[in-house]
């Protein structure tokens, strides 16, 4: 028999992932073909600490993903995906290296869609001008050179409404309004800090809002109910139910609901949007999602996998869930190839929420959390030691080439989920 080949779609945190936990378990008994538009990974979670920091993030935060896969004996392309035909098991790809390139199609024997999402900032109105966000380094560069000209006015910070899919959706998910709010809590905190180490005042001058009924539901009522103590104590100010942003001006912010914010910083988290050619695949939902079955296999195609933020079942959009997710797909695999004995004991993702935030002033926050899913787990800590894993984070998986070992995410919870805060 051919070797069978697999092809990950996307080489950042989800892609990446599965295509290195693929080769581990499935050794020379797959043929792995990895396509990217980029030759890097931009680690986004710690953006914000490099910004805050006033260093250029695109000199730390960038790792180099085709000697990675090289090493692994894994094919790299750096190619833009075009379309996906899932009839005729192939996807049509161009090079992404320089313009002009030929289009060609790649067939496949399994597809893994690691594609994320657009971060769609253009549906914003006025954010090209007036907002700022730390989800790439350009971003992160333009808030940098915002905060160098800050006149001491004050910020907004929070999310544009978030369009999940609901076709197929199973009933143990809960519907999100916001993709991912943990961005929004660290860099409020963050920022508050960063006010005051440079005198130009503290937590008032900082207003939260959600176009939810609160922030960072997904988080489970209980922490965030802890959270909005103490951000009320420390002066935050807090907008939610704004239903979405209708657009940035000069002055502020304006939403939907029919409030408003004065704002001279604009700090915006946008919808994540599938992209255009996932859009009424038999793969997808109604609005582009890939459907999955708790093993992220596809049922309409069960050749057909999705990890990370391509995957419907993927709220909120968090990496740590495409972790977990990857895992999964690489033991599915190794199962149906035969490399690993099937005892029948199902594979199935179980999220929960993992979260570190920087909070300014070496000090962070951790959250873990399954109550939105219906578990019982609810852990908010903030200290030294939350900062300490975030950074410790990035640095194993920078040089793990993100492959972080098995012991992580249960060290993780063992330390800082038993250990007083
Ligand atoms: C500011 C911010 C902070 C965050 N902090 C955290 C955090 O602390 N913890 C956490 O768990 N999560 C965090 N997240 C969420 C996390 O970044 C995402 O969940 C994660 O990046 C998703 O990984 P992914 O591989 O699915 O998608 P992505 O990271 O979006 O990667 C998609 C990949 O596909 C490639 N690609 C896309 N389209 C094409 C195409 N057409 N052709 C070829 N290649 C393509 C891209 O180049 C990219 O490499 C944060 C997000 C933001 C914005």
């Amino acid at each position: 028999m051919a070797t069978p080949r697999v092809v990950v779609l996307g080489s950042s945190f989800a892609g990446l992932t599965t295509a290195r936990f693929l080769r581990a378990r499935l050794g020379d008994r797959v043929e792995i073909v990895v396509v990217d538009r980029n030759a890097t990974l931009t680690f986004v979670p710690n953006i914000q600490m490099e910004v805050l920091a006033d260093r250029d993030p695109l000199e730390s935060m960038l790792l180099e993903t085709p000697r990675i896969h090289a090493k692994d004996g894994n094919t790299f392309l750096q190619a833009e995906v075009l379309a996906v035909d899932p009839e005729a098991r192939r996807v049509e790809v161009v090079p992404s290296d320089r313009p002009g390139g030929a289009v060609e199609a790649i067939g496949y024997d399994y597809l893994v869609v690691a594609l994320g999402n657009r971060l769609a900032y253009d549906r914003i109105e006025g954010f090209g001008e007036h907002g700022d966000t730390v989800s790439s380094g350009y971003y992160g560069n333009r808030l940098r050179r915002r905060l160098a000209e800050y006149r001491g006015g004050p910020v907004a910070i929070g999310s544009a409404r978030f369009h999940q899919g609901t076709d197929q959706k199973p009933d143990w998910l809960p519907v999100g309004l916001a993709a991912c709010e943990g961005p929004p809590l660290e860099l409020g905190l963050a920022m508050a800090h960063w006010l005051e180490e440079h005198r130009l005042g503290d937590a008032h001058k900082v207003t939260l809002f959600t176009p939810a009924h609160v922030i960072a539901e997904d988080a489970g009522e209980p922490i965030v109910e802890q959270f909005l103590a103490m951000a009320k104590e420390k002066g935050f100010g807090y907008l939610n139910d704004t239903v979405d942003v209708a657009r940035l001006t000069a002055e502020g912010v304006e939403f939907e609901s029919g409030a408003s914010l004065e704002a001279e910083i604009k700090i915006v988290l946008p919808d994540w949007v599938p992209h255009a050619f996932l859009v009424d695949l038999p793969i997808s939902d109604e609005r582009g999602f890939v459907v999955t079955d708790r093993s992220m296999r596809n049922p309409r195609h069960p050749e057909v996998f999705a990890v990370g933020d391509a995957a419907a079942l993927t709220v909120p959009k968090l990496g740590g869930l495409g972790h977990q997710q990857a895992e999964i797909v690489a033991r599915e695999l190794a199962r149906e190839l035969g490399v690993e004995p099937d005892d029948g004991t199902p594979v199935e993702y179980r999220p929960e929420i993992l979260c570190f935030g920087d909070i300014g002033g070496h000090q962070g926050f951790y959250i873990h959390s399954d109550l939105w899913y219906g578990g019982r787990t609810a852990v908010f800590k903030m200290g030294y030691a939350p900062y300490a894993m975030k950074l410790a984070f990035k640095e194993m998986y920078f040089r793990t080439g993100g492959k972080p070992p098995a012991f992580g995410v249960p060290a993780t919870h063992l330390l800082m989920d038993h250990l007083p805060g």
